[in-house]
């Protein structure tokens, strides 16, 4: 009798054969010893042992969602990519994470929010992998990691450490506009839903005609931003660690698909150079008065996944993953991810996940790559190698254009990027103080950095911290001085 012809299903082992019982292992008698020929008890101890993979080092806490990607203004003169042309509808999967969190930490922690998108594209698999926030802590990848070290756990106590993490930051100058960012109001949003999506770096596009363009992507929620309180964050840590999960499934579940609106500020190829200061460093914003939102799409997601496991947890996204008509810039924080995003998935879920389903392009592949742990797709040709002249794959050549890349010539060095007119740390922060928060919102500021610095910052490095605001805005500067002081 097959499964479908009963009316309630049989429990089978993993490999079909039916079970004898769900309740009961087989044993000597009703009181003896269990029996190591009870295949099926020990198939069910050794998965249970097995069923987590590495957790993220980063992003470890994840929600997601399938939807769909329209384009409803043309910028087929920027970019020839497949995805943004005029029409296009291109099915997709977002995942939306806290960062420093581990899989059980409270959603309504203070942390930026992992903000990645995959799109399904006739050319491949397009991620583009950012943020809700528009800039980063710092510009160097070789930072990255002590940065986030300083962010964890101590090895010593177990413990997350202010000090520790206002210690790397006043050492990081170029931490300061991230840093305003974070510890005001959009440093907990009151729901993935309620936040934007920045792609953060500059990114590369180049139109039919081989023209040049850099772009920075932004996704507006059509929910509007809201935000939480530090107080009203830290009621729901402890009611519903998982709120922000919750509100994202619970909504789609109802037939509420929560939508971003795509924008991209255009710069000029050719005005890069001579632009008032560096574009591609990550710790700064184009102001919009330079460069307009040009409006690009809508995204809609409005699918869950039927099993979070599959389709979040498994889910590899990979700046690297970059379509024709679309490149990096020369940001090193985006050409370091272009290796650590691929070289991370391949540790944690293994060399074939591009074959796991959240993964697989929706269209053709036809790569040479084969073997290696858990493949489970063939490939593309019984001879493996390129070139052949047995009809393999052969490289599209100039069909679907060439590097989307720049000139780049000069000595090795390690040095910081070379300093422009408007290069330094504390001017836009400080704008962001001063002209876009209002009164009550910087008297949240001041009431979260002071929170923050009265829980565990050690004599020495709060002064840096005071010295570090006052370099931002000095009026905000006293205030957190004189708040930590008198509290
Ligand atoms: P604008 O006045 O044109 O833009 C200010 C932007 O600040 C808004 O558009 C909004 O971004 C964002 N914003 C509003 N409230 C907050 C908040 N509480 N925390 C963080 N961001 C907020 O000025 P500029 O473009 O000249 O930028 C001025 C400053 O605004 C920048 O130094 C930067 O700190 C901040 N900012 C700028 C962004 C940009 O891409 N230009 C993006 C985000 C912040 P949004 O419209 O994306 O919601």
């Amino acid at each position: 009798m097959t499964q479908d012809a009963r009316k309630t299903p049989y429990t089978t082992n993993n490999a079909g054969v039916p079970v004898e019982s769900d309740e009961h292992s087989l044993t000597v008698g009703p009181d003896g010893p269990v029996l190591l020929q009870d295949h099926y008890l020990i198939e069910k101890m050794a998965q249970f042992n097995r069923e987590r993979v590495p957790e993220r080092v980063v992003h470890a806490k994840g929600s997601g969602a399938y939807g769909v990607f329209r384009v409803t203004n043309d910028v087929s003169q920027f970019t020839r990519a497949d995805l943004f042309q005029p029409g296009r509808r291109t099915g997709m999967l977002a995942r939306f994470s806290t960062v420093a969190g581990e899989q059980g930490s409270p959603d309504t922690w203070r942390d930026p929010r992992g903000f990645a998108l995959k799109f399904y594209t006739d050319h491949g698999n397009y991620d583009l992998v950012g943020n809700n926030t528009p800039v980063f802590f710092v510009r160097d990848p070789s930072k990255f990691q002590d940065f986030i070290r300083s962010q964890k756990r101590r090895p010593d106590s177990g413990l997350r450490d202010h000090d520790m993490q206002w210690d790397f930051w006043t050492l990081s100058p170029e931490s300061a506009h991230m840093v305003a960012w974070l510890m005001g109001d959009r440093g907990i949003p009151r729901s993935y839903r309620h936040m934007n999506g920045y792609g953060s770096h500059t990114y590369l596009w180049v139109n039919g005609g081989g023209e040049k363009f850099w772009v920075k992507y932004h996704l507006k929620t059509d929910q509007g931003v809201e935000f939480l309180t530090q107080d009203e964050a830290d009621r729901i840590a402890g009611e519903d660690p998982d709120s922000h999960r919750r509100d994202l499934y619970e909504s789609i579940a109802r037939g509420e698909p929560p939508s971003w609106t795509m924008y991209v500020q255009v710069m000029p190829f050719e005005d890069a150079p001579d632009y008032r200061f560096n574009p591609f460093d990550l710790t700064k914003v184009w102001p919009h008065g330079d460069h307009p939102l040009i409006e690009v799409g809508r995204m809609t997601l409005d699918r869950n996944p039927e099993d979070w496991f599959i389709h979040v947890e498994q889910a590899a996204f990979e700046p690297s993953s970059l379509v024709p008509g679309i490149g990096p810039s020369p940001d090193r924080m985006l050409l370091g991810r272009l290796f650590s995003y691929p070289d991370a998935h391949r540790y944690r879920i293994g060399a074939n996940y591009a074959q796991l389903p959240p993964n697989r392009s929706r269209s053709p592949v036809s790569s040479y790559a084969k073997d290696g742990a858990m493949r489970f797709e063939a490939s593309a040709t019984a001879r493996p190698y390129a070139p052949n002249s047995y009809g393999g794959p052969a490289a599209g050549g100039g069909r679907f254009g060439g590097p989307a890349g720049w000139a780049a010539a000069g000595e090795m060095v390690r040095e910081a990027y070379s300093l422009r007119g408007e290069d330094d740390d504390w001017g836009q922060p400080g704008t962001l103080v001063r002209r876009v928060l209002d009164d009550p919102a910087r008297d949240r500021l001041v009431a979260n950095v002071s929170g923050h610095l009265k829980d565990g910052v050690s004599a020495p490095v709060l002064e840096r911290a005071f010295r570090y605001w006052r370099s931002i805005d000095g009026a905000l500067g006293d205030r957190i001085a004189a708040a930590v002081r008198d509290g």
